[in-house]
C-alpha cells in the first residue's frame, strides 16, 4: 500500500473528531453544593477545588525596585501563568507535524523546549509515533480505545494495555484521561481512580474567571466530590464521588466580546466570535488574548490550548492548509511568551507543580519541568527516530494500518482484546515487549534487553489494576505465534527536527522568564 492510500484513509474518521464544545455555563454554587475544608485537605494529596493558587502564593504581588523607590511601579506575581497544550485522538505524523509547527522552536523560560499532553484514540493511531512522541518527553494519556464518550471500562482499560504492549509506553507514565466528546460520569471518574490514573481533565470551567461565582477552579482533589459540570453530568456534585487523592483538572474556557454567552472550548479558531457568522481569526485573536489577560492579571488560573491538530494539519494530503490560522495561533503564543513568567506544559507537568506549589523565583530547578531527551546512540528500536531506522514493522491491516516496533499482533487491538498475540510468521523472532525494570529508550526489544542498568537510568513501572475483573496487570512478554498480515510501505515520520518557522517571541520570553527570576528575589510586599 502507497502511504499516500495509507493516509486518505484516516480522514473521514479524523474529521468526525470536532468534540468538545459548549453552549454556555455548566454549574453554578447551587448545583455544586460543594463544601471542602482546607485546613483539613492539605497538599499534596488533597487540594479543595479553589479560585485562590495552591499553597497559599499569591498571584500580584507590587514591588518598588529597590534603588529607586518611587520611580517605577509595576505588578510582579510568585505565580507561574501556565499555558496548558493539550491534543486529542489519533496520532499520526500529520498531527504531531501539526502541534510541532507551534511548539517545536519555542523555549520556556529555563531554556527547554515546551511539552504537551497527547489525549490518544487508537483507531488510526500510528503506535511508534507514539513511542517517539513519549520518548522525546511529551505526556501520552488516554482518551478511549475507539473514541466513545461515556465509556465502558474497557475501553478505558484496553487503551493502556494496547498502548504498553505496541508503543511501549510504561503503564505508570499514563496518569491522565479526557473523555470524548467531554462525555462523562460519575461511573467515569470511579472507573478512573479504581485503574490507577491520577486525573481526569474532561471537566469544564465555564464561567468568566472575573464573573461572582466563577467554577474556574485551580486543579483539585476529589476527595468532597465535583464542582465542575454540576448542570450537566450524571450523578456528580454535591460531594460526589468522593475519590480521595484523586485529582481533576477543569478545562478553562475562553469568552469572545458578549461574555459569559460568547463561551467557546476547543479549537476557538474554529467557531466564530462575537455572534457573528464566519470565522475570523483576528476576533478570536482578540479573545484568546483578553482572557489570557483576565487570568494573567486575576488569581491566574492556567489557560488553555485545547486542540485537535487535524485542524491546522500541513502535511495532510488533500486538505487546504488553514495558515491565517496557524499564523494566529502563533501570534498569539508569541505574544503570550513576552509576559513575564509564562510557561507552556503538559497536563502532568501543571498538575505536579500544583502538587508541589514552588515559587516562580524557583520554577527554573523545578525538575518536572527541566529538559528531559535521552541520550541514546545505538542503533535499537526504543522511539528515538534517529536509531530506528529499517527496524519498525508496518502491521497492514485493512482499516487502520500502523507501524510499531513491538511486533505486529495477529488482529488490530479491541476493548476486548486490546493485546492480541503477537505475529512470527516470516521467519521474525518475536519482539520482547516493555519489561517493567527498563525505561522505553533504553530498551531494544528485538534484543531483548535494556541498555542501560546504571542508577542514572533505574526504573521500576508499577502494575494496574487492569485486567479483567480488576487484575493486575504488568508490562513486559511476547505475544502469540501465529502466522500474519505481511506489506511493504514506507513510513512517514514526524517533523520533529524541522528548523524553526516562526522563531519570534523566543528570546523575549527567555530574558523576561530571567527577570521573573529577579523579580522574585528582590520582591517588597506593600
Ligand atoms: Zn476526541
Amino acid at each position: 500500500m502507497r502511504p499516500f492510500a495509507l493516509l486518505v484513509l484516516l480522514l473521514p474518521a479524523l474529521s468526525l473528531a470536532q468534540d468538545g464544545s459548549v453552549s454556555g455555563a455548566t454549574s453554578s454554587a447551587a448545583a455544586a453544593g460543594y463544601s471542602c475544608d482546607p485546613t483539613v485537605c492539605k497538599l499534596p494529596a488533597c487540594n479543595c477545588a479553589s479560585t485562590s493558587p495552591p499553597g497559599g502564593l499569591s498571584p500580584v504581588i507590587i514591588i518598588f525596585p529597590l534603588r529607586r523607590p518611587n520611580s517605577l511601579l509595576f505588578p510582579c506575581s510568585e505565580v507561574p501563568m501556565f499555558i496548558v497544550y493539550t491534543a486529542d485522538d489519533a496520532v499520526q505524523s500529520y498531527t504531531l507535524d501539526s502541534v510541532n509547527q507551534f511548539l517545536a522552536h519555542r523555549k520556556n523560560p529555563n531554556g527547554c523546549q515546551p511539552k504537551m499532553s497527547y489525549y490518544v484514540s487508537l483507531n488510526y493511531t500510528n503506535y511508534t509515533l507514539v513511542t517517539d512522541w513519549y520518548v522525546a518527553g511529551n505526556e501520552i494519556a488516554d482518551h478511549t480505545m475507539t473514541h466513545v464518550g461515556l465509556p465502558p471500562n474497557n475501553e478505558i482499560d484496553g487503551n493502556l494495555i494496547a498502548l504498553n504492549a505496541l508503543a511501549g509506553i510504561p503503564l505508570s507514565a499514563i496518569s491522565g484521561f479526557r473523555a470524548p466528546y467531554l462525555n462523562f460520569s460519575n461511573e467515569t471518574l470511579t472507573h478512573l481512580a479504581a485503574a490507577g490514573f491520577t486525573y481526569d481533565t474532561s471537566a469544564t470551567a465555564s464561567i468568566p474567571v472575573t464573573a461572582n461565582y466563577t467554577d474556574a477552579f485551580w486543579p483539585y482533589t476529589l476527595d468532597y466530590g465535583l464542582a465542575n459540570n454540576c448542570l450537566t453530568n450524571i450523578g456528580v456534585c454535591h460531594g460526589q464521588p468522593k475519590l480521595p487523592g484523586f485529582w481533576e483538572v477543569p478545562m478553562y474556557a475562553l469568552f469572545d466580546s458578549r461574555g459569559q454567552s460568547g463561551i467557546h472550548l476547543m479549537d476557538p479558531w474554529l467557531d466564530s466570535a462575537n455572534g457573528g457568522t464566519t470565522v475570523d481569526d483576528n476576533a478570536t485573536l482578540a479573545y484568546m488574548q483578553s482572557t489570557f489577560m483576565a487570568h494573567y492579571n486575576g488569581n491566574r488560573q492556567p489557560f488553555g490550548l485545547y486542540t485537535h491538530p487535524i485542524h491546522t494539519a500541513t502535511t495532510y494530503p488533500g486538505v487546504q492548509v488553514p495558515l491565517s490560522t496557524i499564523n494566529m495561533i502563533n501570534a498569539f503564543l508569541d505574544w503570550a511568551q513576552v509576559q513575564a513568567g509564562v510557561w507552556i506544559v503538559s497536563t502532568e507537568q501543571l498538575l505536579s507543580w500544583v502538587q508541589n506549589p514552588v515559587p516562580l523565583s524557583q520554577l527554573n530547578s523545578f525538575e518536572p519541568l527541566k529538559c528531559s531527551t535521552p541520550q541514546v546512540n545505538a542503533s535499537i528500536c526504543d522511539g528515538i527516530p534517529a536509531n530506528e531506522h529499517g527496524l519498525l514493522d508496518l502491521c497492514a491491516f485493512s482499516d487502520f494500518p500502523f507501524f510499531t516496533c513491538y511486533g505486529c499482533p495477529v488482529t488490530e487491538p479491541t476493548p476486548d482484546n486490546p493485546n492480541p498475540v503477537q505475529v512470527t510468521s516470516n521467519g521474525q523472532q518475536p519482539r520482547e515487549r516493555l519489561p517493567a525494570n527498563c525505561s522505553t529508550p533504553w530498551w531494544d526489544p528485538i534484543a531483548g534487553k535494556c541498555l542501560c542498568t546504571g542508577s542514572s537510568c533505574q526504573f521500576q513501572d508499577n502494575s494496574r489494576p487492569i485486567g479483567p475483573n480488576g487484575a493486575n496487570l504488568t508490562g513486559g512478554g511476547f505475544g502469540g505465534n501465529v502466522s500474519s498480515p505481511s506489506a511493504s510501505a514506507t513510513f512517514v515520520p514526524f517533523n520533529g527536527n524541522a528548523a524553526p518557522i516562526f522563531p519570534i517571541g523566543t528570546w523575549p520570553a527567555i530574558m523576561l522568564g530571567v527577570f521573573g527570576v529577579v523579580c522574585g528575589l528582590y520582591t517588597v510586599q506593600v
